[in-house]
């Protein structure tokens, strides 16, 4: 039998995706691209912005129209917030947080299609998620009763813990570059962010955890990982003591990088300002393993928008980070996240964040146009920047930003670059690959044994958001 996953949403999801790959596959499903011939068809769901819950509805109301000829269970999970959990209780089969998903096999018992999992198990009852795989699937049928569960039994079960879905062994989408989740949830509150109530509070991963499956990812050759969270920075704040930090979580992994004998960078995402010490940015100056990129959402230029976001920083605590940052890893490269047209910003306010954009000449800024996310506390609020105005914020802050990446990048030039190979590259005979920085990089190479290596190329020339080389020689 076969399932179809749709992944919408951030690193997060993608990283939840693969533990949720690995239960339905081991309930005895394997992996369609086509969602036409699936009998299990789910959905991570996003909360970020309302296009993306739009999807799900319109999803949802194409796979149940497929139920009327054949049969068909179907899933949401992910980051949904109450309003919207309560209207997919009445679309979808199955509704569940990661928590729950060590519960997912007993729930697609229940719901009537017999798995190979169900019919070894006899009565369905084992809660066990290491169910074993039948590797012959073609004796096993859906299950012809209608799908009828009483479907708020399942999700008022009480919360088990994140804990338990962490342990889930994930399928990794790659074999060259994973994701490890450190916590899951959100303390801060930011006025325009809806993770708080999907996710819920911050919870962290315990270290041991953390460090084995980085083990046993370098230990298979991954070459790229990058740990997780929302806010990945207060990593351990939540055990009050009983773990440790998330400056000692970084020193752990650099000294296993230095006796490993292995060559992978790990990368972590989000920190924020507000929890982000000098302590940090040692651990990256001093170990190798810990790429020379750190990605700093500062979200406004102007204390006044952040204050109004609850940020819960200033632009002077901020300028103070950047400044130990070029000053302990000089060669790092800074990649931020930016909001215009946030509620109320004003002309002043918004040459603030065009001021910071060539004060910090991010490398790479990931600039979003503020659309109220139901459920959070800004939705609240008139979203009284007009479309056209943020749009000619956005395109402003985005040519301010390609003068100072393509500065940067001109400097490559002339300069050898240890690249990771990822993949083909969309031009005809080239490979993709990636820099320590996150610099997208290609060169010519018709070779796709270097994929998963990592090559040096002499750069030749160079994009606003790229550059391309040549192959020097292949490391290993
Ligand atoms: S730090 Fe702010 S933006 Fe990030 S997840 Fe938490 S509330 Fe959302």
């Amino acid at each position: 039998m076969k399932y179809h996953i749709v992944q919408l949403g951030c690193q997060m999801n993608i990283s939840d995706g693969e533990r949720v790959r690995k239960v339905l596959e081991d309930t005895g499903f394997t992996l369609t691209d086509k969602p036409e011939e699936a009998s299990l068809i789910g959905v991570i769901a996003c909360s970020v912005r309302q296009k993306g819950i739009d999807k799900v509805y319109n999803m949802i109301s194409t796979w149940n129209k497929w139920k009327n000829s054949r049969n068909l269970l179907t899933f949401v999970s992910g980051c949904v917030l109450p309003a919207d959990k309560e209207k997919f209780l009445k679309l979808f089969d199955m509704v569940f947080t990661m928590s729950q998903l060590p519960e997912v096999p007993d729930m697609i018992r229940q719901y009537g299609i017999v798995t190979p999992h169900g019919i070894s198990q006899g009565n369905g009852n084992d809660s066990n998620i290491n169910t074993g795989n039948i590797q012959d699937t073609t004796e096993f049928k859906l299950n012809p009763v209608k799908i009828n569960p009483d479907k708020n039994s399942l999700v008022q079960k009480p919360e088990i813990g994140i804990e338990d879905f962490w342990q889930i062994e994930p399928k990794y989408g790659s074999n060259i570059e994973a994701y490890i989740p450190i916590q899951n949830g959100c303390d801060k509150f930011c006025t325009y962010c809806a993770v708080p109530y999907t996710r819920g509070r911050e919870v962290s991963r315990p270290s041991e955890e953390i460090l084995n499956e980085l083990r046993l990812l370098v230990e298979k050759g991954v070459k790229s990982i990058t740990i997780l969270g929302q806010n990945v920075n207060s990593y351990g704040l939540d055990k009050k003591g009983n773990e440790i930090s998330f400056a000692k979580l970084l020193e752990k992994i650099g000294e296993y990088g230095n006796v490993s004998g292995k060559d992978f960078w790990v990368y972590f995402t989000s920190p924020h300002p507000r929890d982000m010490s000098v302590e940090v940015i040692e651990m990256v100056a001093k170990y190798k393993c810990l790429a020379n990129q750190i990605h700093l959402p500062v979200q406004s230029g102007d204390d006044k928008v952040l204050v109004r976001m609850n940020r819960n920083h200033s632009i002077s605590v901020y300028r103070d980070i950047v400044n130990s940052i070029r000053r302990l890893v000089p060669d790092a490269t800074i990649f931020t996240d930016i909001i215009v047209g946030f509620t109320g910003e004003t002309p002043e306010e918004f040459e603030n964040t065009i001021g910071i954009m060539g004060e910090f000449k991010y490398n790479m800024a990931y600039i979003a146009q503020y659309s109220p996310r139901p459920g959070a506390t800004s939705s609240r609020w008139a979203d009284d920047i007009p479309k056209e105005v943020k749009k000619e914020r956005y395109h402003r802050l985005t040519s301010e930003m390609t003068k100072y990446t393509q500065l940067y990048n001109n400097k490559l030039i002339g300069t050898t670059q240890k690249v990771l190979v990822r993949g083909t590259d969309r031009k005809e005979g080239y490979l993709s690959a990636i820099t320590e920085g996150r610099i997208v990089a290609r060169f010519k190479s018709n070779d796709n044994g270097l994929i998963g290596d990592f090559i040096n190329i002499l750069i030749t020339s160079a994009a606003p958001l790229s550059i391309e080389g040549e192959l020097i020689k292949n490391e290993n």
